[in-house]
């Protein structure tokens, strides 16, 4: 039998190198499984000898951090370029809440936590995440997988790549993003809503210094964050930040076309200067932006984590942080499963395991889609119009919550333990 013809055998196969794969098969394989990695490294060039800042940013939780120590990433990444967010500011749509003072101020001081997030660069991360990889006993495979057969084996499922390898695995994590193949794959079914808004990402040096803390403001604009990050060198620019702006669709269009000196000079408009002059750094980058919701989350041998399971709104930074949930969940149900599970002698992609995963994710994943949603859909202006009446009493509730979480310290404490994990 020639090299091609011979199946790759594993315990643990994981589709998809971007964060959470790759996050997901560091965990595996320092667990001890047999793992393998199929799948382009994430497009991120390694970091330039320059200032260059990545457009992508991340704002991690306080779990994501912990997973990434616990996979020795956390302590390779490039410190200086990481940056906590020690408060967060934000502004609702005018007319929903009256008075300045009706903003929300979290604190992570006042939530007794040392820090809301810490905002990173993706390529920070990426390089990190490679360089813990290649301490691993991990087995990359730059492969696309193209077929998938979960019913031929019972103990194991079988895959094929592009290039016609055959893989087996007792378990598949499948971290194949968004449009993830291997859950149309295994039938599992998505169901899609899209928002009438696109992201805009930009970076922008600062006139005035941010002073620790994330901006967001919610308007006819759609959702407006400008998230930190460490300043560069030169004096004239004491802040750096890092925008989200997620904008009704045919703005953000428009803003893309005009490019990043009209999209700084409408950001400063919208934020009433409050970061000072703004200068792009980079290119802008836009995102379409929309909902999905996959259920169920496994299928016989396989489970779906990271955007292949689910896709939230932006306006909560928590994609990625759930899709690393997914992937600490997964790693500690393994370890308290017991000699059923162990590395080499039992089986980590038994039905009951996968079951047991997919409840621990259930609760975590429903919340921040309906938090996510709820926002999103609260401060859309069009939407509330449609509903008339209604649209007009949702929006005076709505009015009546924001200002008890505002004026609430109980209420906050409640909602930055839930956010930041
Ligand atoms: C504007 C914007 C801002 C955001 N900000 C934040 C934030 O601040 N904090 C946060 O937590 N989240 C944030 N998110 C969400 C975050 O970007 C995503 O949740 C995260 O990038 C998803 O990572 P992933 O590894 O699951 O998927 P992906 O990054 O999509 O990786 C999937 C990988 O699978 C590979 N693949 C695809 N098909 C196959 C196949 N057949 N075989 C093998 N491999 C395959 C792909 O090439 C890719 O490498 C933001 C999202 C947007 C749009």
């Amino acid at each position: 039998m020639n090299d091609s013809a011979r199946p790759v055998d594993c315990e643990i196969l994981v589709a998809g190198a971007g964060i959470a794969g790759m996050a997901a098969a560091l965990g595996c394989a320092q667990a001890g499984y047999r793992t393998v990695l199929t799948g382009r490294d994430a497009e991120s060039p390694p970091p330039p000898a320059s200032q260059e800042w990545d457009a992508r940013i991340y704002a991690l939780s306080d779990s994501s951090k912990a997973l990434l120590e616990r996979l020795s990433v956390w302590q390779a990444l490039d410190a200086l370029r990481i940056q906590p967010v020690y408060d967060m500011r934000v502004f609702p749509r005018p007319g929903l809440a009256a008075g300045d003072r009706d903003e929300l101020h979290f604190s992570a001081y006042k939530a007794a936590r040392p820090a809301l997030a810490w905002i990173i660069e993706e390529r920070n991360l990426v390089r990190a995440l490679r360089t813990a990889l290649g301490f691993s006993k991990l087995r990359r495979m730059d492969a696309e997988v193209t077929a998938l057969e979960l019913d031929a084996d019972p103990q194991r499922a079988e895959l094929r790549a592009a290039d016609g390898r055959r893989l087996r695995a007792r378990c598949i994590l499948a971290a194949d993003g968004a449009d993830s193949p291997l859950r149309s794959l295994a039938g599992l079914a998505v169901t899609e809503r899209v928002y009438p808004q696109h992201a805009i990402v930009l970076n922008l040096d600062c006139g005035r210094p941010h002073r620790d803390t994330a901006w967001q403001w919610f308007g006819e604009h759609g959702v407006l964050a400008m998230l930190p990050l460490p300043p560069g060198e030169d004096p004239a620019w004491p802040g750096r930040c890092s925008i989200v702006w997620s904008a009704p669709t045919a703005t953000a269009q428009a803003m893309l076309e005009a490019g990043g000196d009209a999209i700084a000079a409408e950001v400063g408009r919208i934020s009433g200067g409050a970061l000072g002059e703004l200068l792009p750094i980079g290119s802008p980058r836009g995102f379409p932006l929309r909902c999905r919701t996959v259920d169920p989350l496994i299928a016989p041998r396989l489970a779906l984590i990271g955007d292949a399971a689910h896709v939230v709104h932006p306006l909560a930074g928590q994609g990625l942080n759930l899709g690393l949930g997914d992937v600490a969940d997964w790693l500690d149900m393994l370890a308290a499963a017991g000699p059923s599970a162990r590395p080499g002698k039992g089986d980590p992609g038994a039905w009951l395991l996968l079951r047991r995963w997919a409840r621990m994710r259930a609760e975590p994943v429903a919340a921040m889609r309906a938090v996510t949603d709820g926002l999103q859909r609260i401060h859309d202006t069009e939407w509330l119009a449609s509903l008339g009446l209604a649209g007009r009493a949702l929006g005076f509730v709505t009015g009546i919550g924001w200002r008890g979480v505002a004026r609430s310290g109980f209420l906050k404490h409640r909602l930055v333990s839930r956010a930041i994990g």
